[in-house]
């Protein structure tokens, strides 16, 4: 599913995104940066030992917030880690650390001025956010980021699922 938003291809995939040929591809991590399960765990064994020495400089990184590395053995030029909000309910601020998650991220390409990222849907795995509330802040939160991210030609959402592609598909229907 492709759309057409200031030059900028936002699309909706289903893959691996260690395997992505992108300029950034975004880790959801958690605030140690040290490593963990779902896509940190993909990525962290993707790109080898060395990416955790140089996340150990990083000294972590607050929820909402977003940190790069290199990418070592992943096709993709760069990581940028960041960290989602767990899931407690939805009254305790996670739209809005879930919006910054995305903002930070999209900031960070555009301060590198880089051409293309990939997002997984970061707090829908073990941190228990719902796929159709995370999903529509993603969407919504990307293309309002765009607008000052003028580097920036594609963002992938990329789906680890069939049913997680559904809904973002649905979301970025003209
Ligand atoms: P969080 O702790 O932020 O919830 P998870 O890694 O548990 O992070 O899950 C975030 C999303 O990443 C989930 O939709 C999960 O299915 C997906 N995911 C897990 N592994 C991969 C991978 N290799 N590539 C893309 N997405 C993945």
């Amino acid at each position: 599913m492709t759309e057409q938003h200031n030059d900028v291809r936002l699309h909706a995939v289903q893959a691996d995104i260690t395997t992505l040929r992108v300029d950034a591809i975004v880790n959801a991590a958690n605030s140690s940066l040290l490593g963990g399960g779902g896509v940190d765990g993909a990525i962290h064994r993707a790109a080898g030992p060395e990416l955790v020495h140089e996340c150990r400089l990083l000294e972590g990184c607050k929820t909402g917030d977003a940190k790069a590395t290199k990418a070592y053995r992943l096709p993709a030029k760069c990581i940028i880690h960041t960290v989602g909000p767990l899931w407690r309910g939805g009254g305790n601020d996670e739209a809005a650390l879930l919006a910054s998650c995305y903002r930070r991220a999209i900031g960070i390409a555009a301060a590198r001025g880089l051409a293309s990222i990939a997002f997984p849907a970061i707090s829908t795995g073990i941190y228990g956010y719902p796929l159709a509330l995370a999903a529509g802040t993603a969407v919504a939160t990307v293309r309002d980021a765009l607008l000052t991210a003028p580097s920036l030609r594609e963002v992938l959402f990329c789906c680890f699922s069939a049913d997680d592609l559904a809904h973002y598909q649905a979301l970025l229907e003209p």
